[in-house]
């Protein structure tokens, strides 16, 4: 299986990066943004508390996150491998996922980290805050907030990763095809590695 994540702020360009790597490799996308979305969408119970937390742009309890992974890798047994986006955001969450790839005999082969600086992602939310009709996208103090919330929870998953020897960056400014490109060579020389 090539199981990868994708490691980056909010507005990096997880999601663009994530469709073309789909495409590429055929993994199943899992991304526990989308996800808590479509709980809010279908008005669960769960959605209801993650929204919540979403639209303060703080992150949502480990467990929940971490059940919603557990359930999707049980759906999707037979997939050529899982594309993480958004996820693991806390260094929990990376130990649940490596606990859990285990059970399936399987593991994390990389991560790939989008490197764009504050001011950047900034503008990109704002635009994409124009016409994605997502509230958390839509507002400067907002989006400080999320920015804030990585550095301090979400940036030292990196450490994890790179003590495992998987820890991959690469400059997330520029071309789209160029970046996509820059991440297949990062992945074809991460599973040429026999370890
Ligand atoms: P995203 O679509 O990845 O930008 O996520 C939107 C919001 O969902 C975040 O600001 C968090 O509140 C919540 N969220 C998404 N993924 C996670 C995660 N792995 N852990 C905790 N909260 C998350």
């Amino acid at each position: 299986m090539l199981n990868l994540v994708l490691f980056g702020p909010p507005g990096a360009g997880k999601g663009t990066q994530s469709e073309k790597l789909i495409a590429q490799y055929q993994l199943v996308h899992l991304s526990t943004g989308d996800l808590l979305r479509s709980e809010i969408r279908g008005g669960t119970e769960l959605g209801l508390r993650a929204k919540m937390l979403m639209d303060q742009g703080i992150l949502v309890p480990d467990e929940v996150v971490i059940g919603m992974i557990e359930n999707k890798l049980k759906e999707n047994q037979s997939a050529a491998g899982f594309i993480f986006d958004g996820f693991p955001r806390t260094v929990p969450q990376a130990e649940a996922l490596d606990e859990l790839l285990a059970q399936y005999n399987t593991q994390i082969k990389v991560m790939i980290a989008l490197v764009v600086d504050e001011q950047e992602l900034t503008k990109r939310l704002l635009i994409r805050g124009q016409s994605s009709g997502r509230p958390d996208d839509q507002n400067e103090a907002l989006i400080h907030r999320r920015i804030k919330e990585y550095n301090d929870k979400t940036a030292p998953v990196a450490s994890y990763y790179e003590s495992q020897g998987k820890f991959k960056a690469i400059g997330g400014i520029g071309n789209i095809e160029e970046i996509f490109q820059a991440i297949c060579e990062k992945i074809e020389t991460a599973t040429a590695n026999v370890r």
